[in-house]
């Protein structure tokens, strides 16, 4: 992409009402435009982060052997009041009037509309287990909407749900979710810390909240330094004991402080960890709530019907890319893991007037380009000293800087931003070492 011919309209200075490093740099950054309390419009740079989270996302569910599929925004009340939810949920949800008087709302989230799926369309054990998910746009209207997409009105959420026969089955639904999740985050570059929430009626232990470790986070939380240590790929490599794996993990000690009980804390005083969190995800077991109240059942081996037995698990996927920006950015700005770069790498023409500066600009353009390397080319006016602000801002995880000094010598200079270690080298070693 040329900076000169894309949509990027950075803010030099700081917006007055952003509290939080995450809020402040996505407006910055030109990622996001509030449209109204809580609404964001998603500029192209934010646009092609969530879209990657939201790819990462769904490449894990997909391993995970959940099926994906787009339910609507505008569901009916009808459903919700077989449930029993239209009258308790409250103030949250937007309630819409349609032409015909019917009464309709904005989904804040989808255990009736599944359920209403699924009961329409299955019928016998042998089609379960079933996970279902799907990414799509929510609306909760929250109170107090604040920190920009991290506590938003209209946001993106992924949620999956799980059909079982059987309890057991349900836990084994919900132990491939923990470990998706643990994956999940960890291909988005974040420690993410499993914390045991209740699961209200049903009781059990079968919730989790995952948290993010950042200061700004709104949850208090305990855990067991171990955690941070996880190594996945190694648990779950192949003739790996999955469940056996899961225990070990789920044994792993975090909790919210409400519930932090300093007495009975099972972790050795020098490996518990006390820090702030962002919940980017929850998963639970909630039993037959809704399978009960709506009649969802299949028929058993037995021949008899059997209401089955769900779950839920949702990932706030626009809450995310405020998340990362919070666990990773400095002074200067943004600073991208890999996986979810807007492009991989900045080419940065430190004087489009020198010729040489052009056609060497150009040329790595094509040239990684043609790599399938993702790179926003700055072919603008600029000074040196604003594309150098631009692209630290932005957070591209490398920096090609091309000016007319280094490049008499044959050179390019390469930045990494996020260790800022620069080096001088040739334009097809600057190439090999981004494509590495
Ligand atoms: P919170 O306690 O933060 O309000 P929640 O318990 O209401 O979250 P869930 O209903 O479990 O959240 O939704 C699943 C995920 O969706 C959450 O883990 C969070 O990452 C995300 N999420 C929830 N509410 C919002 C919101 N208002 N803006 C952005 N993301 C949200
Ligand atoms: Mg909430």
């Amino acid at each position: 992409m040329r900076l000169s011919k894309y949509f990027l309209p950075i803010l030099r200075e700081d917006p007055a009402d952003a509290q939080i490093a995450s809020h402040r740099l996505m407006l910055r950054a030109a990622m996001i435009q509030q449209s109204s309390a809580g609404i964001y419009a998603w500029l192209p740079l934010g646009l092609r982060v969530l879209r990657k989270i939201e790819q990462i996302v769904r490449e894990e569910q997909d391993r995970a052997g959940a099926i994906e599929l787009l339910m609507p925004t505008i569901q009916s009340a009808d459903l919700w009041r077989e449930s029993g939810r239209y009258d308790d949920y409250g103030k949250e949800m937007l309630r819409i009037v349609d032409r015909h008087d019917r009464d309709m709302l904005y989904g804040p989230t989808n255990e009736e509309l599944i359920t209403d799926i699924f009961r329409r369309t299955v019928r016998s054990y042998r089609d379960l287990p079933k996970l279902l998910y799907h990414i799509q746009w929510k609306f909760r209207d929250e109170i107090r909407p604040r920190f920009g997409v991290m506590r938003g009105r209209e946001f993106l959420m992924k949620d999956t749900y799980s059909f079982d026969l059987d309890l057991e089955g349900a836990r084994a639904s919900y132990n491939t979710m923990y470990l998706a999740y643990l994956r999940t985050f960890a291909r988005l570059g974040l420690v993410s810390i499993p914390v045991r929430a209740d699961s209200g009626a049903i009781g059990g232990d079968l919730s989790h909240e995952f948290h993010i470790l950042a200061e700004t986070g709104e949850s208090d939380i305990y855990y067991d330094a171990a955690i941070e240590d996880i190594d996945l790929a190694k648990l779950t490599a192949e003739g790996a004991d999955f469940e056996g794996t899961v225990e070990q993990l789920q044994s792993l000690y975090a909790a919210e402080a409400e519930k932090h009980d300093p007495a009975n804390c099972p972790v050795p005083a020098d490996r518990l960890r006390h820090a702030k969190g962002i919940e980017v995800g929850h998963i639970f077991y909630f039993g037959k709530k809704y399978s009960e109240a709506m009649k969802a059942r299949v028929s058993g081996p037995d021949g008899k019907d059997v209401t089955v037995e769900m779950g839920s698990y949702g990932i706030g996927v626009s809450r995310l890319v405020g998340a990362i920006i919070e666990a990773s950015h400095d002074d200067a700005g943004i600073i991208w893991p890999e996986s979810v770069a807007p492009f991989q790498v900045g080419v940065l023409n430190l004087n489009t007037k020198d010729e040489a500066c052009r056609a060497a600009c150009e040329r790595l353009y094509e040239q990684l380009t043609n790599a399938g390397v993702e790179a926003l080319y700055d072919d603008t006016d600029e000074r040196a000293g604003a594309k150098f602000a631009t692209a630290d801002l932005i957070g591209l995880p490398w920096q090609i800087r091309v000016g007319p000094r280094s490049l008499k010598a044959g050179e390019v200079e390469v930045k990494n931003r996020r260790t800022g270690e620069t080096e001088n080298m040739t334009p097809e070693a600057a190439l090999n070492r981004i494509r590495g």
